[in-house]
């Protein structure tokens, strides 16, 4: 599968917290609906633009209010999948709520005018794309179209035949790579990154993001800002942020503006931020809770923050997040850990550094020894 994640194609926040899915019966095959370019199946660079509009188009409809973009992945006339809102998470494009946590939604760029046909590498996308939801996201075996249970004419006519014929692969081979696409040049950064359980980079916000603003202003790296330092974190602290990287010498990617913990020791000569869960505790207290008796706390706080990041991923209820990493718990965990791609004993519900870092990414919590 050639992927291209939110971070490539320049995604921006979402707007409300995504709701996660455990597992869907199946994947629903959309369309754009409106007029798609002819000109675009000729010009793989356009696609990562257009992921952009279309993710802007979703955030401003006024009448559904979507959190994110509305669908799960958008395959591109060149065979590319665009990450939307990615696995696990309940898509917005099926119609109502039922429907949504019912199946996934992929989209392909076609249109009821324009360009409406799929090419053969936008077939082998749309299969590849079911394939990973069917491997990393708990995706069950039925592929229907947007028209199956909801009144609308998506997919459109040549894609739902294509659906009814069980969406197979086209007898061609699969398509040449195209090459990835470039980083957007004229959108700045737009992903975040948690240091020290404090998230920095666009959308990002709190009292941290303000003194970062701050002290970029005092070392003489504020020209980008039209308003403020403040609060929430913009293009304008991404840019200004970017050239206090290149004054450190860094280049690249190493430079985009996203602060990672040294630059900012650099720039303030401290780390602020707080939410720390040490592996090696949390490890203690989930061999040491659930034979103690009923709610025993070896590690109560770094317990808890743990708990709470497993109630956010609809792993854990609400009421057992009590500090007590208990037999609820340890079964919760080894769920994350299944979710990471673990099986059997190494899906025991113990925390290992691998997934207890990827629920901290996602949580915004700091894993020491
Ligand atoms: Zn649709
Ligand atoms: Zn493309």
């Amino acid at each position: 599968m050639q992927f291209v994640p939110r971070a490539q194609w320049g995604a921006a926040p979402s707007k409300y917290t995504l709701v996660a899915v455990e597992s869907t019966r199946g994947v629903k095959v959309h369309y754009e609906g409106t007029a798609v370019p002819v000109s675009l199946a000729a010009d793989h660079g356009r696609c990562a633009p257009r992921m952009r509009a279309l993710q802007a188009s979703h955030l401003a409809d006024p009448k559904e209010d979507y959190s994110d973009i509305a669908y799960t992945a958008v395959v591109c006339p060149h065979g590319w999948v665009f990450e939307g809102r990615g696995a696990h998470r309940k898509t917005g494009a099926n119609g109502n709520p039922t429907l949504n946590a019912g199946h996934y939604a992929v989209c392909a760029m076609l249109g009821d005018s324009g360009l409406t046909e799929p090419s053969a590498a936008q077939l082998h996308g749309l299969r590849d794309a079911i394939e990973w939801l069917r491997a990393e996201g708990g995706a069950g075996p039925e592929i229907q179209g947007h028209r199956d249970g909801y009144a609308t004419s998506c997919p459109g006519g040549p894609l739902y035949a294509w659906v009814q014929a069980g969406a197979p692969r086209p007898g061609d081979a699969a398509p040449a790579p195209q090459p990835a696409p470039a980083p957007a040049e004229d959108v700045p950064a737009r992903y975040q990154a948690v240091v020290n359980g404090l998230a920095y980079g666009y959308g990002a916000q709190g009292p941290q993001v303000t003194a970062v603003g701050e002290a970029l202003v005092r070392a003489g790296f504020g020209g980008h800002y039209r308003s403020g330092p403040g609060p929430d974190w913009t293009d304008a602290d991404t840019e200004n942020y970017a050239d206090f990287q290149r004054s450190l010498g860094y280049t690249g990617a190493d430079a985009d503006g996203i602060p990672g913990p040294h630059s900012l020791r650099e720039l303030l000569g401290t780390l602020p931020g707080g939410r720390t869960v040490s592996l090696a505790h949390v490890i203690a207290a989930a061999r040491t809770d659930p034979a103690a008796e009923q709610g025993h706390q070896t590690y109560a706080d770094e317990a808890q923050v743990v708990e709470q990041a497993l109630a956010d991923e609809a792993l854990l209820g609400p009421q057992w997040v009590d500090g007590s990493f208990g037999t609820r718990t340890v079964t919760a965990y080894a769920a994350w850990q299944r979710r990471c791609g673990y099986t059997g004993g190494d899906a025991d519900g113990i925390p290992g550094r691998s997934t207890l870092e990827r629920l901290g990414a996602a949580h915004q919590f700091t894993v020491i020894d």
